[in-house]
């Protein structure tokens, strides 16, 4: 695996601390020691995975010579905000189509991610119904744009392909190297699953590296079985491009749908009480959509003393903080 043979424009200058969580872990009963992989400190405007990914995308779209760039997501994505603020960065166009996943949710005056999307100066935002191709209506823009002499190119949703997923192999490989450096021994790594990029990219790094670490997805919309299937897919098509020669089993993929709740975006109790426990313990924000619930599941999971008593384990911070400014009175 030398992933230097990739394109990438170097938006990952310095690895992402891990940092231990004195008070979280002793919040927790101290059964188990808390670190966590700072993701959300990533360059790129608030922060976020999706820096890794669109490090790999954006430069794949350089390269073919695209000078606009046609992303998709949820009406408060991370993803778009972040894709728009490093096309700001590149002097590319971009455009947004976003899918109103729960119906009525797209409010041109919202906060959080949205309120970004015009202080950044989005060329165009499209809505589109919940459930609809996003390929298709990002094609439909793309056509449009085309019409018009531009060069578009298309990223998928959370920049979740094999290329984008490359960001996360690299991130395996970082965390590989500071873990040896720290002298620190991870029972198991706990990451939001969502578009699938990140946890596909961590399962192939770990491969890679030949580290093993463990991986434990925690979905944040699609039943266990079809975000596994998913996750694996992706897993295969990414460690083909990387090189990676292991025949990564089905098995190394295990994700947990227990805390998605009423479904994608929709708050619950749990995920309020993982985000406040975080701040008020640490003073690390997490998000209501991805990160919070990931972190309720992480915490349902040392509870039942699913993880050795006395292991290391490290959640990956994924960011999207600024999306918990649209959701104040959830957590009134
Ligand atoms: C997109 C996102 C995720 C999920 O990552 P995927 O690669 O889409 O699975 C997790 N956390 C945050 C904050 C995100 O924006």
């Amino acid at each position: 695996m030398n992933l230097c043979k990739f394109p990438r424009r170097g938006y990952v200058q310095h690895p992402t601390p891990i940092e231990f969580l004195p008070n979280f872990s002793k919040a927790l009963g101290n059964k188990v020691n808390v670190y966590i992989k700072r993701d959300d400190l990533l360059p790129g405007c608030a922060g976020g995975n999706k820096t890794r990914k669109l490090d790999f995308s954006i430069a794949d779209a350089l390269e073919k010579g695209a000078d606009t760039i046609i992303t998709c997501g949820a009406v408060q994505s991370n993803h778009a905000r972040l894709t728009l603020a490093w096309c700001v960065k590149e002097g590319l166009e971009c455009h947004l189509v976003l899918e109103e996943r729960v119906k009525g949710s797209y409010k041109p005056e919202a906060s959080g991610n949205n309120f970004l999307y015009k202080l950044l100066g989005v060329a165009g935002i499209t809505v589109a119904p919940g459930g609809s191709p996003m390929l298709e209506e990002m094609e439909k823009t793309a056509n449009a744009l085309r019409a018009n002499g531009k060069k578009p190119y298309i990223i998928p949703g959370g920049a979740s392909n094999a290329t984008g997923a490359l960001g996360y192999v690299a991130c395996a490989q970082e965390t590989v190297e500071q873990l040896f450096h720290s002298k620190l021994d991870i029972h198991t790594i706990v990451t939001p699953s969502g578009s699938a990029g990140t946890h596909a990219g961590i399962v192939t790094g770990m491969y890679g590296t030949g580290a093993g670490i463990p991986v434990l997805g925690m979905n944040v919309s699609r039943p266990k079985k079809t975000q596994e299937d998913l996750v694996h897919k992706l897993v295969k098509e990414t460690a083909a491009l990387c090189g990676v020669n292991a025949d990564i089993p089905a098995s190394a993929v295990t994700c947990f749908d227990d805390y998605v709740g009423a479904g994608y975006s929709i708050p619950t109790d749990s995920m309020v009480e993982a985000v406040k426990l975080l701040a008020r313990t640490e003073a690390i924000l997490l998000d209501p959509v991805y990160t919070g619930k990931a972190m309720a599941g992480f915490i349902d999971q040392v509870r039942k003393g699913a993880f050795p008593a006395g292991s290391n384990l490290l959640f990956l911070h994924t960011g999207g903080s600024p999306a918990l400014y649209a959701y104040l009175e959830t957590f009134e």
